[in-house]
């Protein structure tokens, strides 16, 4: 129902609008009633439009990656840096990866833009250990899910391995707790090749979802990061959290003696580097040591030696 006027509109916009708010109205439960939300209706069609622009844009190389280093906590060593995504927009500017990986797992564009930040990745940290032969520098890359169910991950990684040149070892993949989870068959299978082979898995975001160390310890998994919600309750010297303490410091522990080593993720302080490190965390990653910077950034860090 129209009940309002409304501004500026023409009779097609109208119809448009009216018919979107039936959709909400039916998709958020029977016997409901909705209003027109332009916002929403922004957000929907910004939606919709990025969706479809996915893989034209994985063609087009409208995507670049940052670099954030892995810092050792007890020697302020780079001993690695996450690549992060970032979608050049040409018409939103440029996009955070919770804009549009989202959409990708979604679209199965995941696919051929998770291929594409491996093969840069790579060949970046291929450069760097060319460049810097001693200062290995190990480049940690997002995996999504849906690039172990639905494409020959061992199959990408190996070519792109041997197309770079980077030696497996300087190659870490980064999983979610979910993503793993359950894997049995050909997933774990994949892992269990990419291990052998001599990649690294990280369980990224680790605490967030079932946090099953046994489990995980069956696996061929080498790193945990630690989730960013564990080192806030670091932060306050305010209000200092001593439960979130004692709990990173057991689950360091367990995780030790399950031979896997821990990255504190969002480390934005000093004094949390230095707890975490106090409490035997082997890496971190933060602000406090770099945001998210472009490769040359890295580059320059390396060949100064100086500690971010
Ligand atoms: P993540 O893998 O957990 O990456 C860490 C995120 O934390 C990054 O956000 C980083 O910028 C942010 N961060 C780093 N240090 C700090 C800090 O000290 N404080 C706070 N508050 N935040 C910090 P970003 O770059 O926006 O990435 C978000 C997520 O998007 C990533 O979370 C990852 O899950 C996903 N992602 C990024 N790149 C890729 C990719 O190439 N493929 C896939 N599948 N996912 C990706
Ligand atoms: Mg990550
Ligand atoms: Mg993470």
């Amino acid at each position: 129902m129209v009940e309002r006027p409304a501004a500026g509109t023409h009779a097609t916009e109208l119809m448009q609008a009216a018919d979107t708010t039936l959709y909400w109205a039916k998709a958020d439960g029977k016997a409901r009633w909705t209003l027109f939300d332009p916002e929403r209706n922004a957000h929907r069609m910004t939606r919709q439009t990025l969706s479809n622009t996915l893989r034209p844009a994985v063609e087009r190389e409208e995507f670049d990656l940052q670099y954030q280093p892995l810092v050792g906590l007890g020697d302020g060593v780079v001993r690695g840096v996450e690549a992060l995504v970032r979608w050049r927009h040409p018409q939103f500017g440029t996009l955070a990866p919770n804009r549009f990986i989202g959409l990708a797992e979604e679209t199965g564009a995941i696919v051929p833009l998770g291929r594409w930040v491996l093969a840069t990745a790579c060949r970046q940290a291929r450069r760097w250990q060319l460049d810097h032969p001693d200062e290995p520098l190990v480049v940690s890359v997002n995996v999504a899910v849906r690039q172990v169910w639905d494409s020959d991950l061992v199959a990408d990684v190996a070519g792109i391995l041997a197309e770079t040149g980077l030696p497996a070892s300087l190659l870490q993949l980064e999983l979610t707790e979910s993503a793993v989870m359950g894997s049995a068959g050909r997933p774990l299978q994949q892992l269990q090749a990419l291990s052998d082979m001599g990649v690294a898995i990280a369980i990224d975001d680790f605490g967030t979802g079932y946090s099953n160390l046994a489990y995980l310890s069956r696996l061929p998994v080498s790193t945990l990061k630690l989730d960013g919600s564990f080192v806030h309750g670091f932060r306050a010297e305010e209000h200092p959290n001593p439960a979130d303490e004692t709990i990173v410091e057991a689950l360091v522990q367990l995780a030790h003696r399950l031979g896997l080593t821990v990255t504190a993720e969002c480390v934005e302080s000093a004094e949390q580097a230095e707890r975490l490190g106090r409490i035997g965390c082997d890496t971190g990653q933060g602000w406090f040591y770099s945001r998210p910077v472009p490769a040359d950034r890295i580059s320059a860090l390396l060949s100064t030696g100086v500690r971010p």
